[in-house]
């Protein structure tokens, strides 16, 4: 084997069997995000809708991962139920080590079981074992059984699965990795549930060998990353407090969607700050594997058993986006009534911020009459709490027609009962930043429909030109440097350490000078190689919406201009008709 050459392995769900293979060159798909869209290219049937049992459902990691820290993520790449186009979706948790300890750099599910299964796959172990007992559980079950399925052996050990959501198929259903991460958005965890798959149990229960002839040389560099991780300000600001540091901000800046983004600003949003958690619900940080940050909050939550004077604490993870989807968002305005539905989306394995952003739809549509409560079920009004549990249940479960409607996506429910104009949805359901027009055109249009895609809400903040061209240069570029990062899979939180000439050394050191040396064009066709395939598998940019609500936002800086929003979308468009054209008619 090249040492270029990635090591997949590859899963026949359907005939129970599995391969291991070489594939492509880290030299040019680098890996995670790059190395995702290869593999789709290979094995994905971009004219064939996202359920066949051929499509493929890929984990990749990158070459870093596991010589440097927080290069601790994991890319998804699947064909998404939201849209029935090529999707990813990132995580954290144990998932990218086990993988790095157990060989491969990517995995890959094929075909669809006969019966629900769980799959594991170590070092020296392939197998699946049969879990039609599990189908059916929620997620803290599903882990909780899984747990004993499969003991810990020596190494690193990290279990994925799905909740009834997945098994429902809702087109945002999650994939919970290792109890406090997922891949959240654009519903992976439907397509685990169409092949069958509860659960996916890795066990790193190899060896890897450090990097280089001269081990000297490596654990310099390792040592100078890991005091640049630790010694800036990243570690304070991601640690502490963490993310939800920017609830108060925001809401201060106009720029907080509240109740269905009717509102960006509400003194009540004090309820919900990060200070708030910190001081009345966090009892521990958690991290993911190989870093040296801990950004993960675990909240403490007390929940009295009905008609019992007996009480259960729960452990459960929040951040800025939870807090926002499930708080602010549906107008609970207490950190812990936020933390309980939290809680009880956690167990249906849904995305958070998609079914927040639904809720909210739900419960303006409720109030304007264009729900009934046959329908609803369900007393859905801004801050009741019990509705929203009865409900996020109830979506988990497709409960009934409207449920099941509304787990397909607020545009999608809209589309039948009404209410287009307030769905809050830009590609998928919003993600917390009310902060204006080039936000709104990034998520409108960018690849995951993420806030994490480019950082236009920060160029919201510190722009007011309002110059388009400016804007969509701005989004292309950043846009473009993410993949990288995206496609060596760091967290991007690590984004101001990690800079071009620390990943030269890294790579260098790790034996591949000759990527060092090309980042930017591998970065660069990897960032056409993804919008290819998006395009290749359905996406039309130019049908893409933002719905009015959006145009009625006011934040600090005043109204939105339609006029600025339009034109910034028109020029990223273009761009990326242009970064997704074949090579061969690409005009450069
Ligand atoms: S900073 Fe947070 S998300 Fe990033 S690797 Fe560390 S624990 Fe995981």
């Amino acid at each position: 084997m090249s040492d270029a050459a990635f090591r997949v392995c590859i899963i026949h769900l359907h005939r129970g069997k599995s391969e291991i293979v070489t594939f492509g060159d880290k030299n040019k798909h680098i890996g995670g995000s790059g190395l995702a869209a290869a593999l789709f290219e290979q094995f994905g049937l971009p004219g064939e809708p996202w359920s066949h049992p051929d499509q493929p459902l890929i984990f990749a990691i990158g070459c870093l991962t596991g010589y440097f820290p927080l290069m601790s993520k994991t890319v998804a790449g699947f064909k998404s139920p939201y849209h029935d186009q090529y999707a990813e979706s990132h995580a954290g948790g144990r998932l990218a080590l086990a993988m790095r300890f157990a060989g491969y750099d990517a995995i890959v599910l094929r075909g669809r079981a006969r019966l629900p299964v769980a799959v594991h796959i170590g070092s020296r172990i392939i197998e699946t074992k049969d879990a039609n007992y599990l189908w059916g559980a929620n997620v803290f079950t599903a882990g909780r059984v899984i747990r004993r399925a499969f003991p810990s052996g020596s190494g690193h050990r990290s279990i994925l699965r799905i909740g009834p959501a997945g098994e429902t198929l809702s087109a945002y259903a999650c994939i919970n990795v290792d109890t406090f991460r997922h891949f959240g958005r654009l519903g992976s965890g439907s397509v685990m549930g169409v092949k069958n798959v509860k659960a996916i149990v890795v066990s790193g229960d190899g060896d890897m060998e450090l990097p280089g002839t001269d081990s000297k040389v490596y654990g310099k560099l390792f040592k100078k990353v890991y005091k640049d991780m630790t010694a800036t300000e990243m570690m304070s600001k991601y640690h502490d407090l963490g993310t939800p540091v920017n609830i108060a901000p925001l809401n201060a800046l106009k720029s907080l969607p509240i109740r269905n983004l009717q509102q960006t600003s509400d003194p009540d949003a004090e309820g919900l700050s990060g200070e708030k958690f910190g001081a009345d619900l966090l009892i521990r940080n958690a991290a993911c594997s190989g870093c040296p940050v801990g950004c993960i909050h675990v909240g403490m939550l007390r929940e009295q058993f009905q008609d019992e004077h007996r009480f259960q604490i729960r452990q459960v993870s929040y951040d800025f986006e939870t807090i926002f989807s499930l708080g602010s968002m549906v107008g609970l305005m207490d950190a812990s009534s936020a933390l309980a539905l939290m809680d009880e989306v956690e167990k249906q394995g849904l995305d958070a911020m998609s079914t927040g952003v639904a809720l909210a739809w739900a419960t303006e549509a409720f109030q304007k009459g264009l729900l009934s409560m046959e329908q609803v079920e369900y007393d859905l009004a801004f801050g009741n709490l019990q509705a929203y549990k009865e409900a996020v249940w109830c979506l988990g479960h497709a409960k009934n027609e409207f449920y099941r409607d509304l787990a397909q996506g607020s545009m999608h429910a809209a589309g039948k009962y009404g209410g287009e104009d307030f769905a809050c949805v830009l590609g998928q359901e919003m993600a917390g930043y009310a902060t204006g027009e080039t936000f709104f055109a990034s998520q409108s249009l960018s690849f995951r429909h993420s806030h994490l895609d480019t950082g236009a809400y920060g160029y919201d903040q510190k722009h007011h030109d309002k110059n388009p061209d400016k804007a969509v240069a701005f989004m292309v570029e950043d846009e473009r440097e993410r993949v990288l990062l995206t496609s060596l899979v760091a967290c991007l939180f690590a984004r101001g350490v990690y800079k071009k000439e620390l990943l030269a050394e890294c790579l260098a050191c790790v034996g591949l000078p000759d990527l060092a040396a090309n980042m930017d064009q591998a970065s660069e066709d990897m960032q056409r190689l993804r919008w290819r395939t998006r395009l290749a598998t359905g996406f039309e940019p130019e049908k893409s919406r933002v719905p009015k609500r959006f145009l009625e936002v006011e934040t600090w800086a005043g109204n939105m201009e339609p006029a600025y929003l339009d034109a910034v979308r028109q020029g990223y468009i273009k761009v990326i008709r242009e970064l997704g054209a074949p090579a061969e008619t690409r005009q450069e």
